[in-house]
């Protein structure tokens, strides 16, 4: 007997009828001589809904009471889905994230799950139930708030239970029939991935692609959970998650991630010393700015010049905290660009192929798109240009890079 881990995306719920096919993918796998535990997101569009209602009362509300709200979506899809179960003569349960044990740090709207006591799903599946489980939520260990993951922390839920409960497999139910070269609604020719590493999925969820949460892959990198992203509407086999695939391996780039309002911050004319970088990065962070790309202009002995970027979400937020240490740090005058985006290539083969980021750079110059930034690291280029260039870069690089053009590699 197996045990296996089945998450359906807001898509994949969407309906009474997905909810009724959802059911019957589980029943499929209990039939099959299964143990499963599901996890569900909320209905459709409904998480954009309740932000929305909740952006109708206040401009600020309290991330507690935001977190109170956004978890009663997924309360919805447990009990309906648990019902489509009953109606087929199934016995299943539902539960809250507080209810399956899953435990998070101390921190609304984002938070990280500790810890997860599993007995009470134990139990329900040593009875014969199925357990249905609601994604995206957790408790707060001291306060017994109620707290959410992140958007799109079903995936992580569902991974991380996989995790606790030892599960032979997880499987990702959503819109799309795996991951693709780059985000498939945007462009027309991406190509299914048959396998991906750990690593290079990491980076394209950290880039930017949202069909993963980032941290659901990085705990099924940690714990060496077998994952695959497939359809909910199909039976074609999806996209393995696992350690460095042997089929693909060494592909100079993989495929491509995106996001787009990003900000660009210059804080010019700041005192060259020694302590310049590390002050002023310190005071973003202990104000919770979250900075990615950092460049530093040296002008002279006495001056530098410091950009970065970030989510232009956060812009007024970095302008006031910068204005309140401007005397602190010294610096003359900060200016900003918003209207950008950032378009990363990803690929484990990068590490021993020269010229790849060159090849980037000049694909992108031929079509007369200006990079504004540049980060590297061992499987990732990311640049950043402007907004209105993103889709362009995407479909630029995606054809230069052949990712459209390969022979697809079938699954076993
Ligand atoms: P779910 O509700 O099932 O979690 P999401 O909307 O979170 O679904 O994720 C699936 C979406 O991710 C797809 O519809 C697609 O638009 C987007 N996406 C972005 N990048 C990729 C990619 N590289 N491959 C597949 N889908 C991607
Ligand atoms: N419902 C949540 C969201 O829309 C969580 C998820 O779908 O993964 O972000
Ligand atoms: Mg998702």
């Amino acid at each position: 007997m197996g045990r296996i881990v089945q998450k359906f995306g807001g898509t994949s719920v969407g309906s009474v009828e997905r909810i009724q096919n959802a059911a019957r993918r589980v029943i499929k796998e209990v039939e099959n001589g299964n143990e499963v535990v599901v996890v569900v997101s909320a209905m459709g569009k409904t998480t954009d809904e309740l932000v929305r209602l909740a952006g109708e009362i206040s401009a600020n509300p309290s991330k507690r009471e935001m977190d109170m709200l956004l978890t009663t979506g997924e309360q919805i899809t447990i009990a309906l889905l648990t019902m489509a179960l009953h109606q087929q003569g199934y016995k299943a349960q539902s539960l809250t994230g507080w209810q399956a044990g899953i435990q998070t740090e101390n921190a609304f709207s984002n938070a990280r799950i500790l810890d997860i006591d599993s007995t009470r799903i134990e139990d329900l599946l040593k009875s014969g139930h199925i357990a249905v489980v609601a994604g995206f939520q957790g408790v707060i260990t001291e306060t017994n708030d109620i707290a959410t993951l992140g958007r799109g922390g079903s995936d992580t839920t569902a991974v991380a239970l996989a995790a606790a409960l030892k599960a032979d497999r997880c499987d990702i139910y959503t819109d799309v029939t795996g991951v693709f070269t780059t985000d498939p609604r945007v462009v027309k020719t991406a190509r299914k991935i048959p396998s991906i590493s750990y690593d290079e999925m990491l980076e394209m969820a950290n880039l930017g692609a949202g069909v993963l949460h980032p941290r659901a892959v990085e705990f099924a990198k940690n714990y060496q959970i077998s994952l695959e992203v497939r359809s909910s509407m199909s039976d074609e086999r999806g996209t393995l998650v696992e350690e460095e695939s042997s089929m693909e391996q060494n592909l100079m780039v993989r495929g491509l991630a995106f996001e787009g309002n990003i900000t660009k911050i210059t804080v010019s004319n700041m005192p060259n010393n020694i302590n310049a970088l590390s002050d002023l990065f310190t005071i973003l962070a202990s104000n919770g700015i979250n900075v990615d790309i950092i460049i530093q202009n040296v002008m002279n002995e006495e001056k530098t010049n410091i950009s970065f970027s970030i989510e232009t979400s956060h812009l007024s937020e970095t302008q006031e905290v910068l204005a309140g240490f401007q005397d602190k740090l010294g610096f003359e005058s900060i200016s900003y660009e918003s209207g950008l985006a950032k378009v990363s290539i990803v690929g484990s083969g990068m590490i021993s192929n020269h010229g790849v980021a060159a090849k980037m750079f000049k694909a992108l110059s031929d079509q007369n798109i200006l990079i504004k930034m540049v980060s590297t690291s061992e499987i990732k280029v990311s640049t950043v240009v402007k907004q209105e260039d993103m889709v362009k870069s995407i479909e630029t690089l995606h054809d230069i890079f052949e990712l459209d053009a390969r022979v697809p590699v079938q699954n076993s």
